[in-house]
C-alpha cells in the first residue's frame, strides 16, 4: 500500500484516509478499453487545486488497483484490513471503488465494522478523471464533505449528489450520475439500533467460501438448483419472485431446498422486485418455501444477503446461529428485527 500525506496545520482539521481500490474513477484508456491505473497523485493534485477547509488527508492505493468486476471476498478482506490497519490514526475513511460491485463491498465493510464508530464513505465515478466531463471530482469532494455529517459507525455511498446506506444500495444505472438507488422500504428507517448491532457477531474474516445466488425464472429445474447447492456451499441466496414465490410445482425443486436445509445449509430468500419485501406464508407456494427451511430475507438486497452469509459463516458460529441471525437486522440491512 503506497501512502502519501498532506498536512493541514489547523488543530480542528479532520484526519481522513483516502484509500483507492480501483474502478473507473482512476482508469486510463488503453487499446483494450479502460484499464485500472494508479490514481493517488491525481487525487492529490485534485485536492490541492480545490482545497477542502479543515481536511487533512492521506492517500493510499491498494495494489493492484482493480476493475471491481474482479472483486472477490478476498478483495473485501483486503479493504477491511486496509481500513483496520490505520483505523486509530484517522477520524474517517473515503474508499474509492468501482461501481460494478461497490454495493457488495460497502455491505461487506459494514458487517466487518459493525462494532466500530468511525464513518466510512465509498465513492467512485461513471466517467474517469481523465475524461473532460468526469463525475469523479465532484463525487470525491462530496464523499469527503459527507464525512462531516455521517453517523458514527456508518458505511455510506456518496455518488452523484446522493447518499445511500452501504447495506441498502444497488447499482441502478450504467450511465446516470446517480448510479445507485436504495429499494424502497416499507417499514423502519433502516438505521440499526444499538441492540441489533449487539447481535452482530465479532467479524473474523471474509473466508474463501462460496455463496451461490440462485435466481428463479420460468423453467428453472430442480437439477440446476441441486447442482448449485451441491458440494461445500454453506448457504445460498434465493432470488424469489414477489414476496417469496418460487415455481413450487417444478418436480423436485422444493425437495432440493428441503434437503439442503436439512444438511445445515442456510438459504435466504430475497425478492427480485425493487419495492416490497419477502413475506413467506402470504401464498401457498411461499408457505412451502418456509416449510423447506428457507429463511425469510425481508427487504434485504441480494448484495447485502450474499455478503451477510459470507460474514456470518466467516465468524465461525454454527450454522444454527447463522440461520437465526440471517433474517434479522444487524446493521441496517433489513427492516425486520427480533
Ligand atoms: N467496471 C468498473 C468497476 O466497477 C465500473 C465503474 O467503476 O464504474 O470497477
Amino acid at each position: 500500500m503506497d501512502t502519501r500525506t498532506v498536512a493541514d496545520t489547523s488543530d480542528q482539521a479532520m484526519d481522513v484516509a483516502i484509500i483507492s481500490t480501483g474502478g473507473t474513477f482512476g482508469m486510463q484508456t488503453s487499446a483494450r478499453g479502460l484499464t485500472p491505473s494508479p490514481v493517488a497523485d491525481r487525487i492529490d493534485a485534485l485536492l490541492r487545486s480545490s482545497p477542502i477547509p479543515g481536511l487533512r488527508y492521506t492517500i493510499s492505493e491498494l495494489t493492484p488497483q482493480i476493475d471491481s468486476a474482479n472483486a472477490t471476498p478476498a478483495a473485501w478482506q483486503q479493504i477491511v484490513e486496509a481500513i483496520d490497519e490505520c483505523y486509530d490514526q484517522f477520524d474517517g475513511f473515503v474508499i474509492v471503488h468501482g461501481t460494478d460491485t461497490m454495493a457488495y463491498s460497502t455491505a461487506a465493510v459494514c458487517y466487518a465494522f459493525a462494532h466500530r464508530d468511525k464513518p466510512i464513505v465509498f465513492t467512485g465515478a461513471q466517467r474517469p478523471l481523465s475524461a473532460p466531463n468526469s463525475d469523479g471530482p465532484a463525487n470525491l469532494v462530496g464523499a469527503l464533505e459527507h464525512l462531516n455529517v455521517a453517523l458514527p459507525g456508518s458505511v455510506d455511498i456518496y455518488f452523484g449528489g446522493s447518499v445511500l446506506s452501504g447495506t441498502r444500495a444497488i447499482k441502478y444505472s450504467t450511465i446516470a450520475d446517480r448510479a445507485f438507488l436504495e429499494p424502497a422500504r416499507l417499514r423502519g428507517a433502516g438505521v440499526p439500533d444499538a441492540k441489533s448491532r449487539a447481535d452482530a457477531p465479532p467479524f473474523i474474516e471474509y473466508a474463501d467460501i462460496e455463496i451461490p445466488v440462485i435466481r428463479m425464472y420460468p423453467g428453472i429445474s430442480s437439477r440446476l438448483v441441486s447442482a448449485m447447492l451441491d458440494g461445500e456451499v454453506p448457504g445460498a441466496v434465493l432470488q424469489c419472485y414477489g414476496f417469496g414465490n418460487v415455481p413450487a410445482a417444478t418436480p423436485g425443486l422444493l425437495d432440493a431446498l428441503s434437503r439442503a436445509s436439512a444438511r445445515g445449509q442456510v438459504i435466504v430468500a430475497v425478492s427480485q422486485c425493487f419495492e416490497g419485501e419477502i413475506t413467506l406464508g402470504t401464498s401457498e407456494v411461499s408457505t412451502s418455501l418456509a416449510d423447506a427451511g428457507v429463511i425469510d430475507g425481508a427487504d434485504m438486497t441480494t448484495e447485502a444477503a450474499v455478503t451477510k452469509l459470507h460474514y456470518l459463516f466467516g465468524t465461525g458460529i454454527s450454522s444454527t446461529s447463522v440461520r437465526e441471525l440471517a433474517g434479522i437486522n444487524l446493521v441496517g440491512e433489513l427492516a425486520r428485527s427480533r
